[in-house]
């Protein structure tokens, strides 16, 4: 087994423009401040395309928390928001969020957030999501609307998934009432249809750089996608963030045709599975001394959200209310071990991975929840080799990195016996 130490991935030259799209975004943000326009903080998973087509600027607090993090500061709003009595074991997300309020802190580039006109909030991917706004809606005295979704679990029929998706349409029906009568928008079906369209080809292109990263050598690396999906759950339904992508997926095509990988020695090919370190996303680089390169995050694939067949673009442009309901019950993490494992199986096998990194993410039950026998399963019924590393997105207090680097090169070394076999 080779150690490269000097070799690292080459990034996309179009993903360095993420920053001024991202740019744009928090501009926006200011500017509906400035012109008193209606606010929204949103929790990832919720139909945010709604809001961009009643006219509404959202805010993810969850996006912001990154920020927090990846400037380090993300700690001291975690440790403020301890002292204000609120459990070490809590989403470390929601407690840099609340640790951004309790300081005060409104500047962007910290992490920091305005007060709302309302907040909108979902258990589709966690149930922290809901209790989090819950507490912060009280504190700020803003309205909240929390969108139920049931999570589809072994042995569920048809009919139950058919009522499911009725159950949400008419929340959802519900919530656009809840906007108009907050803010006097309405949702205007010709406005709804061009946010949609530009939501459903942002996550389309996004699904066919994924593509792409089925190539060896991989031309895309996580130095692109990390950073790379923001701009499907913050700006969905916006034009620029598309250009962005057809910009990147046509640079990961020219390098795929030439041959070119993101890492000049490919050498394994990994999938991570977990929310990154946001506080050390050079961790990462680690990997790469040993010619391993991540060609595969469920995690950022699956904020392209238009992974079920049954959701159309026509069916988008015709009934929107219809099609997110569909979206939020075929969010990856609603699905059960089953399912999740079948998955794994056929993205080893599309991807040509040869390891899998499960992140135990303190901060984060439906992220860990099942990881253990994920991993049995998948190393005892498809012998793909896997590693689960403990740790925390957002908290650098959970991330022992001398131990995790040790398990890391012992891993890369089970990875060269397998690839010998
Ligand atoms: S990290 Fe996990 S628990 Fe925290 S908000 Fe995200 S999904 Fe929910």
């Amino acid at each position: 087994m080779s150690n490269n130490a000097h070799v690292k991935s080459q990034m996309l030259k179009s993903t360095i423009k993420l920053k001024n799209e991202m740019g744009r975004h928090y501009l926006a943000i200011e500017q509906a401040y400035r012109e008193g326009k209606p606010t929204a903080w949103a929790t990832s998973g919720t139909p945010v395309e709604l809001l961009y087509a009643m006219e509404v600027q959202p805010m993810l607090p969850e996006n912001s928390a990154t920020i927090s993090a990846a400037t380090k500061n993300s700690q001291k709003f975690i440790e403020l928001a301890e002292d204000e009595g609120f459990s070490y074991d809590l989403c470390s997300y929601f407690k840099t969020n609340m640790g951004t309020t309790l300081s005060g802190t409104t500047d962007l580039g910290m992490g920091g957030i305005k007060k709302p006109t309302f907040m909108l909030s979902s258990d589709v991917i966690c149930d922290t999501h809901v209790k989090w706004f819950q507490v912060q809606a009280e504190r700020y005295n803003v309205p909240h609307f929390t969108i139920d979704v049931p999570h589809v679990v072994s042995n569920t029929s048809n009919r139950q998934i058919e009522y499911y998706k009725k159950y949400i349409q008419e929340q959802l029906w519900e919530f656009l009432d809840f906007v108009t009568e907050i803010t006097g928008h309405k949702l205007e079906h010709d406005k709804a249809r061009v946010v949609t369209e530009n939501s459903y080809n942002l996550g389309k292109i996004w699904q066919e750089i994924f593509e792409l990263r089925k190539t060896i050598p991989s031309p895309v690396s996580t130095k692109d996608t990390f950073g790379g999906l923001f701009p499907l759950f913050t700006m969905p339904g916006l034009k620029t963030p598309v250009k962005l992508y057809q910009r990147m997926y046509k640079e990961a095509k020219e390098r795929v045709d030439n041959g070119i990988g993101a890492l000049s020695n490919e050498k394994y090919r990994l999938m991570f599975e977990g929310i990154p370190f946001w506080h050390n996303l050079k961790y990462f680089n680690f990997l790469e001394q040993f010619g391993a390169i991540i060609v595969y995050e469920p995690y950022t694939y699956a904020f392209s959200k238009f992974m079920n067949p049954n959701i159309t673009k026509e069916m988008l442009l015709d009934n929107p209310v219809k099609a997110m309901s569909e979206i939020m019950l075929s969010f990856w993490y609603i699905y059960d071990l089953k399912t999740r494992i079948q998955k794994f199986e056929e993205t080893v096998r599309d991807w040509k991975i040869d390891g899998v990194i499960l992140h135990d993410n303190l901060s984060c039950r439906p992220n860990a929840c099942g990881l253990y026998d994920l991993k049995k399963h998948l190393m005892e019924d498809f012998d793909i080799p896997c590693l689960i590393i403990t740790a925390d997105m957002n908290d650098p207090r959970k991330l022992n990195t001398t131990q995790v680097r040790n398990r890391i090169e012992s891993f890369i070394e089970l990875l060269d016996r397998h690839k010998k076999r």
